[in-house]
């Protein structure tokens, strides 16, 4: 059980990725594996619609690609059919009589019940996640090792207004 160790970025800067396999820490050979996401805000558990997208290629092991492909789907999944799950046990609960704050209620109820989802992803982080948000992305690793390289690579790039930061660890 870890927490992940976050680095952030300014959006505009294309991040540098130590050289070597995000999965094992091996040599990468040259192999990537695409890391996407979109940016949010508090307009997206209410609007259910997020913004711009943000990629990066991170170096990846032939061995590893596979197997992080693959969690990285089955943990889309999960969230997604328990987001959806949450929001129609929300609409459910919360009737056409709640009124015009009948999205606003069930938004907040889903968000209750996505609570053990949260927590599931927070003890047991992804091998990467990105957080994109307007100016900037934040990138969540669960190797603390590879996360303090990638920060060390980044951090005269960033320049002074974007002070690298670290999650809990
Ligand atoms: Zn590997």
């Amino acid at each position: 059980m870890a927490f992940s160790t976050d680095v952030r970025l300014p959006r505009a800067l294309a991040p540098v990725f130590p050289d070597r396999c995000l999965g094992c820490g091996r040599p990468s050979q040259g192999g990537t594996l695409e890391f996407a996401s979109r940016s949010i805000g508090w307009w997206t558990p209410v609007l259910m619609k997020a913004g711009s997208r943000v990629s990066v290629a991170v170096p990846v092991c032939a061995a590893c690609r596979p197997r992080l492909a693959r969690q990285r789907r089955v943990r889309f999944l999960a969230a997604a059919a328990c987001a959806v799950g949450a929001a129609l046990a929300a609409m459910q609960v919360v009737g056409p009589e709640a009124g015009p704050a009948r999205r606003w209620i069930a938004a907040g109820l889903a968000l209750l019940l996505l609570a053990p989802v949260v927590a599931w992803q927070t003890w047991f982080p992804p091998a990467l996640e990105l957080t994109v948000m307007s100016g900037s992305v934040t990138y969540e690793f669960a190797d603390r090792d590879y996360a303090r390289e990638f920060e060390r690579l980044n951090a005269g790039r960033a320049g002074p207004a974007a002070a690298p930061e670290r999650g809990p660890s």
